[in-house]
């Protein structure tokens, strides 16, 4: 059957924000777990609740370098006591302490019997038999609970846990050097264009560098992910096919260009052939269209998302349509940036039915929001300069400087 590139020319329902994604997501299931050695979990997500096998710390242990005393001996300075031994970090104490008693004691070794209160060592002379306690110190300071930390038997982290350097930290202190996990979706990047070349090349007449690879591969980085990039793919059939049919060993597949209704637009033809993939015309600007669906071979099916070429489009509907979807796979339980409400200094036009997604920088501290600048979707730099998207609603056409708005907090880690 000889294919046309009809693309989007058959998507006429405007299909919301909302519902595109609401698509994509129904679709999108988490990754496998496996164990993963401890050093290589951070930015992924457990795949299970961790229980603590043991209380950390195991026993009870001082905070100071100093004496341990009983605290009913130290409630009053000067004070004299016995010194009767020393405790290092590691040892044990060989006895228990009685009245008038102290111990010479480390940071973090244990207390030992009959002591309650460790005595920091710039509160006394420092001596070696006779010690004096030259301030006089609460019952209990210094001293660190077993199990003040995690207890044994509690839930100390859950499943859907993203692992930052403090939950690699809490799975180390359980002993858990292979985590189970959520494997780390691998996703392929693909450039289509005749016009492309790739960042080392000099571009030709009629040609441009190609800029979404980087972006779209950077951005799949930031999400956790491994961005696996795929030679530019030439506008013919044979080209995506064989680059589609490589790039099926991933766990996604992200392509920019070749989605809209331009003579050398294949994406939609192609993938139909490997699969299935809808062309929506998504109520939004800039990132018209947007192509959703599987590549399907050996009993795999593999998610591909057709993005624009328009460099700006490509990022901001990876943004809004992909980084949530890479999220779900990873395990995450979090796929949505925060939203604040900001004032708007800068009048802007749009057009009446699209939800427009505007560049801003936003100014917590004022809770203002302004623009980068000029905002066509050839402009990079108006989301380079960017903190924020700027979220306006559809059915109207200009917002006044002054008005309230929403922004979405691209910057920070998503939080609900
Ligand atoms: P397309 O979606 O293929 O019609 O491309 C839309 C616009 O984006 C055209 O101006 C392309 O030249 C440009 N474009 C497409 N792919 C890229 C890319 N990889 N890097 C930079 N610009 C691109
Ligand atoms: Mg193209």
């Amino acid at each position: 059957m000889a294919l046309s590139p009809t693309s989007a020319k058959s998507a006429t329902r405007l299909l919301s924000v909302d519902e595109a994604l609401e698509g994509i997501l129904s679709r999108i299931r988490p990754l496998a777990p496996r164990e993963v050695p401890l050093m290589d979990c951070v930015g992924r997500t457990l795949a299970v609740d961790v229980v603590a096998d043991r209380d950390v710390p195991p026993f009870r242990n001082s905070a100071m370098d100093g004496y341990a005393v009983r605290g009913a001996d130290v409630a009053t300075a000067p004070a004299r006591l016995k010194v009767i031994g020393a405790v290092p970090a590691g040892g044990m104490p060989d006895r228990a302490i009685a009245p008038g008693e102290a111990i010479r004691i480390m940071t973090g070794a244990p207390v030992p019997e009959g002591a309650d209160t460790v005595v920091r060592v710039e509160d006394t002379d420092n001596a070696d038999d006779v010690v004096t306690i030259t301030a006089a110190t609460r019952t209990g300071v210094a001293v660190r609970q077993a199990g003040e930390d995690l207890r044994h038997g509690t839930t100390v982290l859950t499943k859907g846990s993203l692992l930052r350097p403090a939950e690699i930290g809490v799975l180390a202190s359980m002993g858990l050097s292979k985590p189970l996990v959520i494997a780390r979706p691998r996703v392929a990047v693909l450039s289509t264009g005749d016009e492309v070349v790739d960042v080392a090349e000099t571009p030709g007449p009629g040609q441009i560098r190609d800029s979404n690879r980087y972006s779209v591969g950077a951005a799949i980085w930031a999400a956790g992910c491994g961005p696996w990039l795929r030679p530019i793919v030439r506008d013919t059939p044979d080209a995506l096919r064989a680059a589609l049919r490589d790039a099926l060993d991933a766990d996604a597949v992200v392509t920019s260009g070749g989605v809209s209704v331009g003579d050398h637009d294949w994406v939609k033809p192609v993938v139909s052939e490997m699969g299935r993939i809808d062309v929506w015309a998504v109520a939004i600007r800039p990132g018209r269209p947007l192509a959703f669906g599987e590549l399907r071979a050996d009993g795999r099916s593999v998610p591909i998302f057709g993005l624009p070429g328009n460099p700006v489009s490509a990022l901001l509907t990876f943004e809004l349509f992909v980084r949530p979807a890479l999220l779900r796979m990873s395990g995450r339980d979090k796929l949505f940036r925060p939203v604040a409400k900001a004032t708007l200094l800068d009048p802007i036009d749009k057009p009446h039915e699209l939800r427009f997604f505007a560049r801003g920088i936003h100014d917590a501290a004022a809770g203002t929001v302004r623009l980068t600048g000029p905002q066509g979707s050839g402009i990079l730099k108006s989301m380079a300069l960017a903190t924020c998207l700027i979220d306006l609603s559809p059915g109207r056409s200009s917002f006044a400087a002054g008005e309230t708005v929403t922004v979405i907090l691209t910057d920070l880690p998503e939080d609900h």
